[in-house]
């Protein structure tokens, strides 16, 4: 029986993962995941590992650079998985998917995958946040093809790795 002072409902951690290629983390992802941290206990950067797609980068290298920017940041984590994203929240105890919308392109294509992800994993809520008008342009394609082009991309980089880049 809960003590009085105890309430019956029992808290849930809101663990929230944030799927990507992230190759490599530019200003618009670094923003989404600032602006989820208030709704969540703990948000889990999570790379997705696509046999099919070769990254520019390595997986080490990515993960290092994600947690640079959320240096000191506890309740952010950085993970990589292979398979279904599903499979990955429902090892981790995730209850909430984030993911980023930059047009409406972006709207439908994460509106078919939400209703497929909760047709496998009901208790999966996804949930989008609109990017920010200004960086709205900004993607990891763009960045790696500035970087092949030897262009800067500082600008589009969140500021702690912009260095890596010069
Ligand atoms: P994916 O290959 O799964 O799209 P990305 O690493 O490109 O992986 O992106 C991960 C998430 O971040 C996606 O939800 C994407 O829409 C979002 N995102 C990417 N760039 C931006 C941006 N500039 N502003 C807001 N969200 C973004």
């Amino acid at each position: 029986m809960p003590s009085k002072t105890q309430s019956p409902v029992q808290y849930r951690k809101k663990i929230a993962v944030f799927p990507g290629s992230f190759d490599p983390i530019t200003t618009g992802h670094a923003d989404i995941v600032k602006r989820a941290l208030p709704l969540f206990d703990e948000v889990i950067i999570a790379i997705g590992i696509n046999s099919q797609k070769q990254a520019l980068f390595s997986l080490e290298q990515r993960i290092k650079w994600i947690e640079l920017v959320f240096k000191g940041e506890k309740k952010v984590k950085v993970e990589s998985y292979e398979g279904l994203t599903v499979n990955f929240c429902e090892k981790k105890k995730a209850n909430y998917l984030l993911r980023g919308i930059r047009s409406s392109a972006d709207f439908e294509y994460e509106k078919t995958i939400a209703h497929l992800n909760h047709d496998m994993l009901p208790q999966l809520e996804t949930i989008l946040i609109l990017a920010q008008p200004e960086l709205s342009s900004i993607s990891s394609t763009i960045v790696r093809e500035i970087i092949r082009g030897k262009g800067k991309v500082g600008k589009f980089v969140p500021k702690e790795i912009a260095k890596d880049f010069k």
